[in-house]
C-alpha cells in the first residue's frame, strides 16, 4: 500500500471514526434482504421499512409464509417493490432448498440467489462474516475513481484496483470511509472539495478548478 493510500486512510479513519454499514440487521439474512432492497434507494428508507418487517418477518422461514403479493404490500413504499418482491420470494426457496436456510458464505455461492450480485455478495461476505471484501457501490466506485486510488470505468476492475492497492485487513473499512465520504462530501453532482480533508491527495482536485 503506498504512503499516499494509507494517509488517505487515515484522514478519512478520523473524519468519520464511526464509519460502517448503515443498513440495519440483526442476521446474515436480514443483511441480505436489506442489501437487496437498497438497490436505487436510501438505506434510510430501507431502515424504515424493514424496522416493521423483520419485527414478523426476520428468518427465510418467515418470509415463506407470505405470498408474492403480501411481500410486495410490506415493501412498497421502496423503489421497484414489485420485482424485489419477486427477487426476494425465489432467493428464500433457494436459500431454503440449497442452502439449508442459512446465507452462505462465498461469493460462488451468494450469487446464484435471485436479485443478489457480486456487490451484495461482497456487502455480506464483509458485513455479515467479516471475510475481507470490497464491496464496489456508486459511492466507492465515484469517489475512489476521482481520487486516483483506482483508475477505471469498469466496476469490476475497480474492484481489483481497489484490493490491490489497499492492505486487506483495510478492505472492509476502507469500504465503509469512502461510502461515508461519498454520501456526505464527495457528492456525485457537487463534491465540496473546498472543505474535503484528502483534497491534497485527491486526482479530481488536482485537475479541477473547484
Ligand atoms: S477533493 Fe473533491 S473530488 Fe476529491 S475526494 Fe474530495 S470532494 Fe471528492
Amino acid at each position: 500500500m503506498t504512503e499516499k493510500t494509507k494517509k488517505i486512510i487515515e484522514l478519512l479513519l478520523s473524519e468519520y471514526p464511526d464509519a460502517k454499514c448503515e443498513l440495519n440487521y440483526k442476521t446474515p439474512f436480514q443483511l441480505l434482504v436489506a442489501t437487496i432492497l437498497s438497490a436505487q434507494t436510501t438505506d434510510k428508507k430501507v431502515n424504515e421499512v424493514t424496522e416493521e418487517l423483520f419485527k414478523n418477518y426476520g428468518s427465510v422461514d418467515d418470509f415463506l409464509k407470505l405470498s408474492e403479493e403480501e411481500l410486495e404490500d410490506k415493501i412498497r413504499k421502496i423503489g421497484l417493490y414489485r420485482n424485489k418482491a419477486k427477487n426476494l420470494f425465489q432467493m428464500c426457496r433457494q436459500l431454503k432448498d440449497n442452502f439449508n436456510s442459512e446465507v452462505p458464505k462465498t461469493m460462488e455461492e451468494i450469487v446464484t440467489l435471485s436479485g443478489a450480485g457480486r456487490k451484495t455478495a461482497n456487502v455480506v461476505l464483509s458485513n455479515a462474516y467479516d471475510i475481507p471484501a470490497f464491496a464496489v457501490d456508486t459511492h466507492v466506485f465515484r469517489v475512489s475513481n476521482r481520487i486516483g486510488i483506482a483508475d477505471s470505468k469498469d466496476v469490476l476492475e475497480t474492484e481489483k484496483q481497489l484490493q490491490k492497492a489497499v492492505l486487506k485487513k483495510y478492505w472492509i473499512k476502507t469500504h465503509h470511509l469512502l461510502i461515508f465520504h461519498g454520501r456526505r462530501c464527495c457528492t456525485a453532482r457537487r463534491p465540496n472539495c473546498q472543505n474535503c480533508v484528502i483534497k491534497e491527495y485527491c486526482k479530481y482536485y488536482k485537475n479541477s478548478s473547484c
